[in-house]
């Protein structure tokens, strides 16, 4: 059993007093972003899926483009699965897309080809959860629902001085809770907007600016000084670590892409072919028999390039990249993969890729813009965070 947890004053005067100055503040400090312009709920929803995982700067020019390749839920629900996976292609966490695409299906089957404007109906469509179904239906149907993300959890445990872990069920309970009191009024989807936003911007992880805050006279963290160590988080469990090897097999021109299973680790994605060896083993002596078993090929002049590290949630990826050619007159046969591709080397980063893929490829000068921008951004090293808390920074 975990120990109770102190939760300061949520008497209605409180949480009055924390609605009516957060609401003016977001009047006067809201970020003209373009979702915010819009109460399409489709657009609206678009955007929700592509935050969850992202930052606001790289999601603008990828929401702008589906929405244009995808005007509405009908032509998402026509298009094929690989339209929408080419348009969100550098994104990451392709099941987003995919969830999209079959929620899409659902709503012309079974909703008219309207998004239902009630948080239960909109959480029976696949990928919509709690926090999801909150945002469309406060923002784009004015409904009192709440959301609590990784931003709401920081503002709110810091106002009401949680002083427990912030993962424990009963303080994500009683944060929601809170959360569904603050959103009742008038203006719900501003006000969840404004939480969200004083997380983003004001009531950071790291250095407040409590200053700056139209909530300090109301926040317990701030009146107490302990605003940086909250909310408590437990540590993170180590990435186990992984290794596997992957090869730049070119036949006239052209090189071998793979796509993985539906299912597992990147599943559906475009890569070069290999596959996982021991940790403890010497990549050069595995490869040509990890490439003999998965695609069926003998290789000739193998040759190392390089080596990049991927993190995923919970596995450190290291990864051998080798250049070699077919032996002629071999076919391949896949074991493991679901479809494969002889392709110009830049046509494997029009497909749905990884980003250990992206970075194999860079080794070899196979760059786009968006390998450009991974580059520069040590963020995209890892993935951010479970489902759920948001990554709006
Ligand atoms: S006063 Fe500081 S800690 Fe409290 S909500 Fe505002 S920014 Fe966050």
């Amino acid at each position: 059993m975990s120990e109770p947890f102190r939760l300061d004053d949520t008497s209605a005067d409180r949480i009055r007093g924390i609605r009516a100055p957060l609401l003016r503040w977001y009047d006067a400090n809201r970020r003209d972003l373009p979702w915010r312009r819009t109460r399409d709920p489709y657009a609206i929803w678009i955007s929700e899926a592509m935050l969850q995982q992202t930052r606001v700067e790289t999601v603008i020019p990828y929401w702008e483009r589906f929405l244009d390749r995808f005007p509405d839920i009908a032509s998402l629900a026509r298009a094929e699965l690989d339209e929408v996976y080419a348009v969100w292609t550098g994104l990451g966490y392709y099941s987003r897309a995919r969830n999209l695409k079959a929620a899409a299906e659902s709503v012309v089957r079974d909703h008219g080809g309207r998004l239902p404007d009630d948080a239960e109906s909109l959480r029976g469509l696949r990928g919509i959860g709690r926090y999801t179904a909150g945002a469309i239906a406060s923002i784009a149907f004015d409904r009192e629902e709440p959301l609590v993300d990784g931003n709401v959890i920081r503002v709110l445990a810091r106002v009401l001085g949680i002083r427990a872990d912030s993962t424990r069920r009963d303080v994500v309970e009683a944060i929601w809770s809170v959360a569904g009191r603050l959103v009742r009024g008038t203006r719900p989807g501003d006000l969840n907007q404004a939480l969200m936003e004083l997380g983003a911007t004001t009531c950071t992880p790291r250095s407040p600016a409590c200053l700056a805050c139209p909530i300090r006279s109301r926040c317990d963290a701030h009146a107490a000084g302990d605003a940086e160590t909250l909310p408590i988080k437990p540590k993170k469990a180590k990435q186990k670590p992984m290794r596997a090897v992957a090869v730049w097999i070119e036949r006239e021109g052209r090189i071998l892409a793979v796509r993985r299973p539906e299912e597992g680790l990147m599943a559906g994605l475009w890569e070069l072919p290999g596959g996982e060896i021991g940790t403890d083993e010497a990549p050069s002596d595995r490869v040509a028999e990890v490439l003999r078993r998965h695609v069926g090929l003998e290789l000739r002049g193998v040759e190392p390039v390089g080596s990049v590290e991927h993190l995923f949630t919970h596995r450190r990826l290291a990864l051998d990249v080798f250049r070699a050619r077919p032996v002629p007159g071999g076919r391949v046969r896949r074991e493991g993969f679901v479809a494969h591709r002889w392709l110009r080397p830049e046509a494997l980063l029009e497909l749905a890729h990884a980003g250990a893929t992206r970075k194999a490829l860079a080794l070899f000068g196979v760059t786009n813009e968006v390998s450009a921008r991974a580059a520069r951004d040590p963020r995209d090293r890892t993935p951010r965070r479970p489902r759920g808390a948001s990554a709006r920074p």
